[in-house]
């Protein structure tokens, strides 16, 4: 299993010192091996905070990122990450950008192999690269192309084979189509899901959409402001939300195949992080709110075989659903 794990206090350092944002809050996450974690919420909630924690690419302030029992904080030198780093792999929403745009294909692939010394000798390697290639979609001949010579679903397609070049464990993929058109992203989706399967890959997967990670996750968890406030298998969030914020996602979906419903947008925005609200952060946007939930935030509470922190669901005081007509 790959856990972060609490308490998880983590202040980031938001541009003029003094300035501290409390990016994510007293998150624990235990993903099994093979499986698919998504955290969903909209932006500025937090989720990339959680990637990058993750990867190492942020250090936790307080608490602690733990890699198979491995705690990255222990880990102070690129060398000593640099097996870790191999088993984790990231894949970011704008290919583009995450690409070198004058290397060629082949050589973006090639670097990880070179790098982590997997494969020796350079006709291996570019077997090694052709094989990637084919893997997910493109063809070898590719590999001379650069780039700017591809679409954006092939660009993500180049990330994904740079991605298995160093032979990960773990892929963390931060909205990674939301830059697509909707069904390049499912082609995008379908081949993430075999190479899972194929080889028993480990998913955490960040989207501000709930439709797109439905199909792909076993457990999902929902954010706001830094913090999950609720998670559990994806079928039950989605057959019974119990936190109003995630009722409020799942209604914005606009055309889930399980609901048919019209779209409701999403009422309110995120509140600035830095000032967050006190109790719950949800109070103001929530129709729910009382003074409970003005001044003191909700625990977690078990429900179901997921967790939700909502006074309103432990007072046992929040109608079955939150649409009059009811269904779910
Ligand atoms: Fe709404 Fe209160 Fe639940 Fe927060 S704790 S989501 S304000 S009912
Ligand atoms: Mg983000």
């Amino acid at each position: 299993t790959f856990d972060v794990s609490p308490p998880f206090l983590n202040r980031v350092l938001q541009g003029q010192p003094k300035v501290h944002l409390t990016a994510v809050d007293d998150l624990s996450l235990e993903i099994p091996k093979g499986k698919t974690f998504s955290l969903v919420g909209e932006s500025g909630c937090g989720k990339s905070t959680v990637a990058r924690l993750v990867v190492g690419l942020y250090r936790p302030s307080a608490g602690s990122v733990e890699i198979e029992g491995l705690d990255l904080a222990t880990l102070n030198s690129r060398k000593a990450m640099a097996p870790v780093r191999r088993r984790l792999q990231m894949i970011f929403q704008d290919p583009f950008a995450s690409l070198n745009p004058r290397w060629r294909v082949g050589n973006i692939i090639a670097e990880p192999i070179r790098f982590h010394r997997l494969v020796s000798g350079e006709k291996a390697i570019l077997e090694r690269v052709a094989d990637l290639l084919t893997l997910v979609g493109l063809s070898p001949e590719d590999s001379i192309k650069f780039p700017h010579e591809f679409s954006g679903g092939q660009r993500q397609r180049i990330s994904i084979a740079r991605a298995l070049a160093s032979e990960p464990e773990f892929l963390i993929c931060d909205e990674p189509t939301s830059a697509l058109d909707v069904s390049v992203q499912a082609q995008i989706l379908n081949l993430m899901k075999k190479l899972q399967r194929e080889f028993n890959l480990t998913y955490l997967f960040i989207s501000h959409d709930l439709a797109v990670v439905y199909h792909i996750s076993d457990d999902i968890g929902v954010m706001y402001l830094g913090r999950l406030v609720e998670w559990g298998p994806a079928r039950e969030v989605f057959a019974q939300p119990r936190h109003p914020y995630t009722r409020m996602l799942l209604d914005a979906i606009p055309d889930l195949e399980m609901s048919g419903r019209a779209r409701t947008p999403i009422a309110g925005e995120v509140p600035s992080p830095i000032t967050p609200p006190g109790g719950c952060h949800f109070h103001p946007r929530c129709p729910f709110a009382n003074d409970r939930c003005r001044s003191e935030a909700p625990k977690p509470l078990r429900v179901g075989t997921g967790e939700v922190r909502c006074h309103g669901v432990e007072e046992g005081r929040l109608p079955a659903s939150l649409r009059p007509e009811g269904g779910r």
